[in-house]
């Protein structure tokens, strides 16, 4: 073991240094590990902005945001976490701004909102079309001042499990080769999405499911996984997001004949509908031959070269820069793009796992808040709020708790493992199994899905896990050796992904971002309001229900 720590965070995103800094503020010796330098984490690429009913832009309360974000849910977001979550996001906005965070401001000098999908107030605070590469930076800041240790660029693999509690990591060190341990009273999961699950993707390369993968073998539930938000606006061809606050802004959505779509499908909220209701819009276009080149267009060239300028300069160059367009001129091509997993480690509101030691936060845990679909805007608010809150109760939890052993057999499991693996001369290559993944998972689980393609993606996923046992590593080398930790990914991307497609079987009828039009179009509160469950059981998924918690919002239908 190379260290021991009160409370070990895995994962330097927003939600991993919120979680971090809170702790240590709760009197705990505190470190992270991270495959990424913090500030390289995938919350940087964080484009619109965050959202907290200050009401500086118009009537604003904790309240209608709560109703707003469980109606967005589709009714399946816990109502307790969610009120608890739009009182406290205020005061985290009003910390992070007194931390320095350089937020654009209105003329009276009050920090700007802007709208954004499904919220009945503007009320998404935004740093230009860059929030989230603020918000890192700020958060490295605070984590610097506190000299937090961070054990940057270690691959977290798995969690050492003794005594029924989690009491430590077992990484690969990428700099220097070689497994690591690094011991913790308790850990803190925050190590982002799994959206390179597909081959068009928002996100990063190592957004890859890892911790909610180590939580699922360790005997911990994920839930609700078969809901993955597909964002209305990723750039043709390549997967980047545009923001949503493009069409906050202003931004319409015109299909090949020039018509603004939306009207269509969301007269009142048009382009600002909840992203699930704009993704299956588009699709819908794009399949009956109104899109182009399998792509609708965002059109901005109303808003003005000045306001693109001033209030979305990032999406302006990436609009450049990968599609070859200006949006002062011309259209952007657009389509859905697989963006955010609302599904995730299950935890309470305090962060806390069923095991014992165990807490997460951020996007791969489900608390949950988002439901069936995410508001633009609520999950950088997230993993603040709820970064901070795991962060403080895993420093309680440690500080009242005095050991941490961690057996030599678990290491020594590891090893044996790590050596079955390089010792491996011939087999498939990891590039080849996660091509295969990313396009089935496109093809057979995205925005609209069918019974047939779902159970033919189970086969898929079962093939490409059969094959994954004889995967071969070519690189044997220790320093930073990006085979070897793909290959963990993939396997990690793989289980996950069971995980949702299954899931998704079982869920009969069209909820948020699970949409099946052709034999169950409508939702089924009767027989499906209630939360999926996943543990992993003699080597798959095994699934169950949970109950969702309500408090004083009763289903409804939803109208735009
Ligand atoms: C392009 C884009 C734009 C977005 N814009 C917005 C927005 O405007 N507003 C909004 O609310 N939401 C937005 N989102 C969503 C939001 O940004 C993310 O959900 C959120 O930032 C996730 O933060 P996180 O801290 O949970 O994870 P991340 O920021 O992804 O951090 C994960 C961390 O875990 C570490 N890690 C992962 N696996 C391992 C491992 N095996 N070992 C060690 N370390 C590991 C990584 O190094 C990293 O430090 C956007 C998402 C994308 C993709």
């Amino acid at each position: 073991m190379i260290g021991e720590h009160d409370v070990l965070v895995v994962g330097a995103g927003c939600a991993g240094m919120r979680a971090a800094i809170a702790a240590q503020d709760a009197g705990a010796d505190v470190a992270m590990i991270s495959k990424l330098h913090p500030t390289r984490s995938h919350s940087g690429a964080a484009e619109g902005g965050i959202n907290a009913a200050l009401g500086n832009a118009a009537d604003d309360s904790p309240e209608t945001h709560a109703y707003d974000t469980v109606k967005g849910s589709d009714y399946l977001g816990d109502q307790d976490s969610i009120e608890l979550f739009t009182a406290e996001a205020p005061g985290d906005i009003y910390q992070l701004e007194n931390w320095g965070a350089v937020f654009s401001r209105r003329e009276d000098g009050r920090l700007a909102q802007r709208p954004f999908g499904a919220a009945g107030s503007p009320r998404t605070v935004f740093a230009a079309d860059i929030t989230g590469h603020v918000l890192i930076q700020v958060l490295y800041e605070q984590v610097c001042k506190r000299d937090i240790k961070v054990y940057e660029e270690f691959f977290a693999w798995q969690l050492v499990l003794n005594d029924g509690r989690c009491q430590g990591v077992i990484c690969w060190d990428l700099m220097n080769g070689g497994l690591k341990t690094v011991g913790g009273k308790t850990v803190v999961l925050a190590t982002g999405g799994a959206g390179r699950q597909y081959r068009v993707t928002t996100n990063a390369y190592a957004c890859t499911g890892d911790g909610m993968a180590m939580a699922l073998q360790a005997g911990v539930p994920l839930k609700d996984m078969e809901f993955m938000q597909f964002h209305p606006t990723t750039l043709y061809p390549s997967g980047i997001l545009l923001t949503e606050g493009c069409r906050g802004e202003g931004a319409y959505l015109i299909n090949k004949d020039g018509e603004r779509f939306m009207k269509r499908y969301a007269p009142n909220a048009l382009e600002l509908a909840s992203r699930d209701v704009v993704s299956r819009s588009e699709q819908t276009e794009i399949d009956a031959g109104r899109g182009i080149n399998g792509s609708v267009m965002l059109d901005m060239r109303h808003l003005g070269a000045d306001r693109i300028i001033e209030r979305l300069p990032g999406s302006r160059e990436l609009s450049m820069t990968f599609a070859g367009v200006d949006p002062i001129f011309d259209p952007v091509p657009v389509r859905p793009g697989a963006h955010y997993h609302m599904g995730g480690v299950e935890t309470g509101n305090d962060g806390a796992t069923e095991l014992t030691g165990l807490y997460a936060a951020g996007e791969c845990a489900c608390v949950s808040v988002h439901g069936a679909n995410r508001l633009g805007g609520n999950s950088l608010m997230e993993t603040i709020t709820f970064g901070r809150r795991a962060g403080t109760a895993a420093a309680e939890w440690a500080l009242s708790h005095t050991t941490i052993d961690i057996p030599a057999s678990a290491e020594r499991d590891a090893e044996r493992k790590l050596k079955e693996l390089l010792d491996r001369t011939s087999g498939e290559r990891p590039w080849k199994i996660r091509e295969e993944l990313g396009e089935s998972m496109l093809e057979n689980f995205a925005v609209f899905r069918r019974e047939e393609q779902m159970v033919r993606q189970v086969e898929i996923l079962e093939d490409l896990r059969e094959r994954y046992k004889s995967v071969y590593v070519e690189d044997k080398g220790e320093v930073f050796n990006s085979d070897l930790t793909q290959a963990i990914e993939l396997g990690n991307m793989l289980d996950t992904a069971l995980c949702m497609v299954m899931a998704g079987i079982v869920r009969k009828e069209s909820r948020g971002a699970h949409s099946r039009p052709y034999d169950y179009p409508t939702r089924d509160d009767e027989h499906f309001l209630h939360h999926s469950i996943v543990y992993w059981r003699d080597g798959g998924p095994e699934l169950s229900t949970k109950e969702v918690r309500f408090t004083k919002w009763e289903p409804e239908e939803r109208k735009y």
